[in-house]
C-alpha cells in the first residue's frame, strides 16, 4: 500500500510534507504555494490513511498573530504564548463531523519563542542583528495528528474563526483513493472529502 511505504520513508511526522515534495509533484505543484508568503493566504496539507488524519498548517505569521517581528511589549509575548495555546488545541481549530477524531499529537512551530528570556544578555551589537533578520518575513507551522472512529469524510476548518486574519485557506488533501484541493474561506470552512 503506497500510504504504508510512504509512511516507513518518510516517518509519521512529516507524511504530509514528504507526500507533497517526494510522490505526488503533479498535483500538488500546481496549486500549492508552499514557497509563498502571501499575507492573507494559508496551506492546509491533509493526509489521511483509514482513520488516521495527519495535517500540516503552513502560514505567515501574520495571519496568526497579527505582526512578524519580534515581540516588543509584555503583551505581544502573551499573544505569542495564548495563540501556541490556541493552535495546540487541535478541537478548537478542526471538527471532523460524525468521524469523531481526536488529536494525539500536535506540534507547533511559532517564530520567536526560544527568544524570550534571552533579552537581557543581548548586546546592542546583537540587537542590531536581530532587528534586520526580523525585517524579514516569519512563518507559523502547525502539525496534528488524529485518530478517528471512523475514516472521516468532512473536515471544517474552525482555525478560519479563530484566525480572522486568515482569508483565504488553500486545503489539499489525499487519500488512499482519492486527492482534492480547496480553497476555503470565512464562508465556506468545510471541506468534503468525498
Ligand atoms: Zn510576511
Amino acid at each position: 500500500m503506497i500510504a504504508n511505504n510512504l509512511y516507513y520513508k518518510c516517518g509519521p511526522l512529516y507524511l504530509a510534507i514528504c507526500l507533497i515534495s517526494s510522490i505526488a509533484p503533479p498535483v500538488w505543484s500546481q496549486s500549492t504555494n508552499l514557497d509563498a508568503h502571501v499575507h492573507g493566504e494559508a496551506e492546509l496539507l491533509i493526509a489521511i490513511e483509514d482513520k488516521r488524519v495527519e495535517m500540516q498548517l503552513l502560514s505567515p505569521a501574520s495571519n496568526i498573530l497579527g505582526f512578524e517581528h519580534e515581540p516588543a511589549s509584555d503583551e505581544q509575548w502573551e499573544q505569542v504564548h495564548q495563540t501556541e495555546e490556541l493552535l495546540k488545541d487541535a478541537d478548537r481549530l478542526f471538527d471532523f463531523g460524525e468521524a469523531s477524531c481526536v488529536a494525539n499529537s500536535q506540534i507547533v512551530e511559532l517564530p520567536f519563542e526560544q527568544m524570550h528570556g534571552y533579552e537581557e544578555q543581548h548586546t546592542h551589537e546583537a540587537h542590531e542583528e536581530d532587528h534586520k533578520e526580523h525585517e524579514a518575513h516569519a512563518e507559523v507551522s502547525a502539525h496534528y495528528v488524529f485518530e478517528c472512529a471512523e475514516p472521516p469524510t468532512e473536515i471544517t476548518a474552525l482555525l478560519i474563526t479563530q484566525f480572522p486574519l486568515i482569508e483565504s485557506l488553500n486545503a489539499q488533501w489525499i487519500t488512499e483513493l482519492t486527492q482534492g484541493a480547496q480553497e476555503l474561506n470565512a464562508n465556506r470552512l468545510r471541506i468534503d472529502l468525498r
